[in-house]
């Protein structure tokens, strides 16, 4: 029997809920994001690649947002995190599921990796949003789920407090990958801000002999505007 339930942004009586198709539509989406690290190009450019990614390619090869993390996806990342709402995951990995369903020359990894969260925040949180996310599009694309595979083995401080340069090596050897005889995986995390620590893992796994890392996430920060 489907329950009736209302949609999470407008109210409005959806069955099976939790969001409206008007919503859904609404939700921002990323332009023309560059292929390696779905960064918002600008519409007119004429490269698929930002600036970064050129001068140094990040360790992993693509990236897959869903939306970018504007109004309103920016209000409820933090409740996935803190307030234990975690069934917007589900209708987020079906977005996600959809979104990936149209890309061109899409591959399909053997695993999904989720960003691993140290021991003890597992233990205070109760669970990693990102291993809940990775299940549900394991799911949905019938893939493996490996949340074994990278482990995280030092604590570090949250990235949010830090700069883009103490990010980098607040991370370093932050991560271990186990022995593996995969050659394409793709490491599912919620949002991406700078990609270091996406690159960080990236780094691990293909220093395990993984040969090609993918990042799929549910959002991408903008690019700073300069003023
Ligand atoms: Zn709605
Ligand atoms: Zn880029």
């Amino acid at each position: 029997m489907l329950i009736d339930q209302y949609c999470v942004f407008c109210d409005l009586r959806v069955p099976g809920g939790p969001i409206c198709s008007a919503c859904l539509a609404d939700l921002p989406r990323l332009e023309n994001p560059c292929l390696c690290c779905a960064i918002e190009l600008p519409v007119t450019s004429k490269y698929q690649y930002c600036r970064a990614c050129l001068s140094k390619a990040p360790q992993f090869k693509r990236t897959y947002a869903a939306f970018s993390y504007l109004f309103p996806i920016n209000l409820l990342m933090p409740k996935i995190k803190q307030e234990q709402q975690h069934f917007h995951l589900q209708w987020l990995a079906q977005a996600l599921f959809q979104h990936l369903r149209h890309q061109e020359h899409f591959l399909r990894p053997q695993a999904l990796v989720p960003v691993p969260i140290s021991k003890l925040k597992k233990i205070r949180r109760g669970y990693n949003q990102t291993e809940q996310l990775a299940l549900q599009l394991g799911k949905l694309l019938d893939l493996k789920c490996d949340s074994q595979l990278v482990l995280k083995i030092r604590d570090t401080r949250p990235q949010a407090e830090l700069n883009a340069r103490t990010r980098k090596t607040n991370l370093k050897a932050a991560f271990s990958a186990r022995e593996n005889h995969y050659q394409h995986v793709a490491i599912i995390d919620d949002v991406m801000t700078t990609g270091s620590t996406a690159n960080e893992i990236a780094k691990t796994l293909r220093a395990s002999g993984i040969q090609q890392v993918d990042v799929w996430i549910l959002a991408r920060t903008p690019a700073l505007k300069k003023s």
